[in-house]
């Protein structure tokens, strides 16, 4: 199902293959290894699979600094490795785990070690472009990859396809709308989809005015009214990145053009994806708000596995509402599809900016609003510098992801912003 290359568009038996169960090379998941096991999607991965001892087993798990709760997990989840990403924390790792038996790794080399020990599946659910070289290692080992890392196709697209299809891996998104989109797509060929649409809950500040955006503070941004997540993604709910992410994430993995893409703001996030097909039908995902559903799908496809989630009751919710994006209010999302159509570099140079903004902002060094202004200042002087080249490898994404972020920093970007505000 998934999009091999940019241009010409994917062939049909991509989206044939999705639907075929007899094509899907892991009969059933058994051993899983998670690639950011302390963080939101990973403690939702290890609840599910820790309902469950007998049926899987946990190979690798990784952290960048929280030793102390990397450790808690790999004993309680017998892991047979335990990867901390940042090296300073490697003393705590190993006092934290002498005498359990389990190995134990810290550095970046680490991480991709994690990601290569011998599992049915990986777990890429480390946050931001770092997930980037442990995630490819992932999909070099040519078995499953429950995707949760976004930034990853994103920044690397086409490359990241690219290496999926040359591997024989078998990427199943985790993303909640790209889930739904996958199973909405299934049996479908490309020349029969009109439209894939993402819902998106428009975050806490949906009928903020501008004026109000402006003052948002860190802790309002960080309470997102109907999904749980780790700290930047919440941010980008807020600002609306997050579906210009989630819109770029769809055109590498589903077979259709950049115009078939969209988004409408539906604030009760139970509606996932809606796909409309050329008879006029459209097909959707409905499900409570929690990410273990879409989890348990990439886990047990092409069956289900339980998973332990509030039921619908529709008659309960009563209404499902659903509204344009305001692009004036949020231009993330207008410079997310600008990105995408410009293609080459330009989304990796914006989700390195974006990256460096959501996290100046948690510093309170930055506004809310500037987040934006800073990734279209960063796209800016990356088109004047010459970056936005076609990127032909992962060395080339890291290499454009590193300059995007130096731009951020520089009086281009955040300096830039500092001067604005004087
Ligand atoms: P999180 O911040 O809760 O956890 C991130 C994990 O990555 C942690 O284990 C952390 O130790 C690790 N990590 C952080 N920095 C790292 C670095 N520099 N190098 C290596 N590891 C590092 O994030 P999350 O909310 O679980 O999101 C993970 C990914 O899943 C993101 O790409 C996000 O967009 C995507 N996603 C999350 C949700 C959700 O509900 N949380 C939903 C859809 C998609
Ligand atoms: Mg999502």
């Amino acid at each position: 199902m998934v999009k091999q290359t940019m241009d010409p568009p994917t062939a049909a038996s991509d989206v044939a293959a999705a639907a075929d169960p007899a094509r899907v090379p892991v009969d059933a998941v058994r051993s899983i290894s998670i690639l950011g096991a302390t963080g939101s999607i990973g403690a939702s991965t290890l609840d599910l699979v820790g309902r469950d001892p007998d049926a899987f087993e946990i190979v690798a798990l990784t952290a960048q600094t929280n030793a102390e709760q990397l450790a808690a997990l790999a004993v309680k989840h017998r892991a047979r490795f335990a990867a901390i990403g940042d090296e300073s924390c490697y003393a705590a790792l190993k006092a934290a785990l002498s005498g359990s038996g389990i190995r134990i790794g810290a550095g970046a080399s680490a991480l991709e070690e994690a990601a290569t020990e011998p599992a049915d599946c990986t777990m890429a659910a480390i946050i931001g472009a770092a997930g980037l070289r442990p995630t490819f290692a992932a999909v070099r080992q040519g078995r499953r990859l429950a995707l949760a890392n976004k930034e990853c196709l994103v920044s690397a697209g086409a490359v990241f396809m690219a290496e999926v299809v040359r591997r024989g891996a078998e990427l199943l998104p985790v993303d909640s709308e790209h889930s739904a989109a996958f199973q909405a797509l299934a049996g479908a060929t490309p020349e029969t989809i009109e439209r894939i649409v993402l819902t998106a809950s428009g975050g806490p500040f949906r009928s903020w005015t501008k004026a109000q955006l402006a003052d948002v503070k860190p802790e309002q941004a960080l309470k997102h009214p109907n999904w749980s997540m780790g700290a930047k993604i919440t941010i980008d709910s807020a600002t609306m990145m997050n579906k210009g992410l989630e819109l770029i994430e769809a055109y590498h993995l589903f077979p259709v053009e950049k115009h078939q893409l969209g988004a409408v703001v539906h604030p009760q996030s139970i509606v996932h994806c809606l796909v409309s097909y050329r008879d006029g039908s459209v097909l959707a995902q409905l499900s409570c708000p929690d990410m273990r559903t879409p989890i348990a799908l990439a886990l047990a496809w092409p069956t289900r596995m339980a998973a332990p989630v509030e039921r619908l009751d529709l008659a309960k919710i009563g209404t499902l509402t659903f509204e344009a994006v305001d692009e004036d209010r949020f231009p993330a999302l207008r410079i997310a599809r600008e990105a995408l159509d410009r293609g080459d570099a330009a989304p990796a140079v914006m989700n390195a900016a974006n990256e460096i903004g959501v996290a100046a902002f948690l510093q309170r060094r930055i506004g809310f609003l500037d987040i934006a202004k800073l990734v279209s200042c960063v796209i800016e002087e990356a088109d004047r510098a010459g970056l936005m080249r076609p990127l032909a490898s992962l060395e080339d994404v890291l290499a454009v992801d590193a300059e995007a972020r130096r731009l951020a920093e520089s009086e281009f970007g955040l300096a830039k912003l500092a001067s604005f505000r004087l």
